[in-house]
């Protein structure tokens, strides 16, 4: 794989954790430039985004680079030289969104109806069909990851597909709210923000419990609403709960949302979580085996963003080893959250930590208990007990026959330790790169 493969990969096993929009807002521009001797160089396109990425996400980076390069890296991030964007060599799913802030990969398309979202999805056709007409204002709401966002943007395309000239807006709400903010502390621009959010045709609020309890920005998005309402503007609302049960959210809002038609979206069932992962297989290009999508899809029963982020991942594994995506590897990833290194023995691990040690595996076996052994035999202790899932028994076996106890003491106060020392720390994370490394090679 090269750079670009590794970026690409990780941006997709990001999604479990973070949504489309999110990832292409901070990570769209931003590439992966080379990855060597553990160090992966990031090139971001402006020193904003590149502080948000150090602060917010490295962690989040560092760890699904290692998922799917199978190295352990540190990262450095430089601010890109001014040169044309490069964004559209990422493939359609991470494009930034023009000014109406739709991510185009989200359509009714692609959009899986089943059971649970059956009458959200014919609310929200319907709502396409006849923009401001008929359900006006529409409230979506549901648990997370269950495809609000998606539907949101697929009503926004799908109206800008068939009426080009339309203007549409999508924005989160906390979006709504900090421009909202920007546009109050500069009051030059308090009207051109107004006249921002007013002149439009649709308006797609995103996440709109984001407004409890902000009450300069639910002033100003009553307003906003019955401005566009008024003048028969659609507008349409996601949410994590139904209006009445947002708290602090004043009365007059909670009215105005439950006011036209509410719908939500429950859990998938298994029959439509497998039809997801066998659509979101072949729109990868993959033909994936029905007892490999039935293992993912009886295991992971809550968010669709979990399913899909953990079949990103069983890809992706199999792409950087060259291996096909099996029903062992599912499972392999199902029980472990590091899945690549399940395919190291607990010896192995033995090794590479005595090697990183300079200690023979004997020694780490034996009863010495001098310091250079102790700490290095209990780093492989905690490594296999987290890598491997050893039980405390077999991981006493293979270390000379120790108990159970004493092999419980040992991963604990490495357990105790890692948050304390900078030094320990470092260790363990630069081995378990070795271990990981290794299963790549
Ligand atoms: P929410 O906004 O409810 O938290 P999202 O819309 O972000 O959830 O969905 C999470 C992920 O699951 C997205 O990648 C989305 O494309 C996918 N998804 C959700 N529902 C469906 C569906 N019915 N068919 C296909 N993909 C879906
Ligand atoms: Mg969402």
């Amino acid at each position: 794989m090269n750079t670009k493969e590794i970026w690409h990969n990780l941006l997709l096993s990001l999604e479990t954790e973070l949504s489309k929009p999110t990832i292409a807002t901070f990570f769209g521009e931003t590439e992966l430039v080379s990855l060597e001797n553990g160090r992966a160089r990031l090139l971001c396109p402006s020193r904003l985004s590149l502080e948000h990425l150090r602060t917010r996400y490295e962690e989040k980076i560092r760890e699904a680079l290692r998922t799917v390069s199978g190295q352990s890296c540190e990262l450095t991030f430089e601010v890109k030289p001014l040169a044309p964007s490069r964004i559209q060599e990422l493939g359609p799913i991470f494009k930034t969104a023009d000014q109406t802030g739709l991510v185009g990969s989200y359509t009714f398309k692609n959009f899986v109806i089943g059971l649970s979202n059956q009458l959200a999805v014919s609310v929200a056709q319907a709502v396409v069909e006849k923009p401001g007409q008929l359900h006006n204002p529409l409230f979506l709401y549901s648990g997370v990851g269950l495809g609000k966002t998606h539907l949101l943007h697929a009503i926004g395309n799908q109206i800008k597909e068939s009426a080009p000239e339309a203007r549409v807006l999508y924005a989160s709400a906390e979006r709504f709210t900090s421009e909202l903010i920007r546009a109050i502390q500069d009051r030059r621009t308090t009207a051109s923000f107004r006249k921002r959010f007013r002149s439009i045709d649709v308006l797609l609020i995103d996440d709109i419990q984001f407004l409890a309890g902000r009450e300069a920005t639910q002033e100003e998005f009553f307003n906003t609403f019955n401005e566009l309402y008024l003048s028969g503007k659609q507008i349409i609302m996601t949410s994590d709960r139904r209006p009445t049960e947002i708290q602090r959210l004043e009365q007059r809002l909670v009215s105005r949302f439950a006011g036209g038609v509410v719908a939500d979206i429950q859990e998938p069932d298994l029959d439509m979580r497998a039809e997801i992962l066998r659509q979101k297989a072949v729109a990868r290009g993959v033909n994936l085996q029905e007892d490999v999508i039935f293992t993912l899809a009886e295991k992971i029963e809550g968010s669709i963003r979990q399913l899909e982020g953990t079949l990103n991942q069983l890809l992706a594994i199999a792409s950087t080893q060259k291996i096909s995506p099996s029903t062992e590897l599912a499972r392999g990833i199902l029980q472990n959250r590091a899945p690549v290194a399940r395919f190291v023995s607990p010896q192995e691990v033995i090794n590479i930590v005595c090697r990183h040690f300079n200690i023979n595996p004997e020694e780490l076996c034996s009863a010495k208990r001098s310091q250079e052994v102790v700490l290095p035999r209990q780093i492989a202790a905690y490594l296999i007990r987290k890598i491997n899932r050893a039980s405390l028994n077999q991981i006493g076996q293979l270390m000379g026959g120790r108990d159970h106890s004493t092999i419980l003491y040992g991963i604990e106060k490495i357990e105790k330790e890692i948050p304390e020392s900078r030094f320990l720390q470092n260790q363990v994370e630069s081995i378990r790169g070795e271990i990981l490394g290794k299963t790549c090679s």
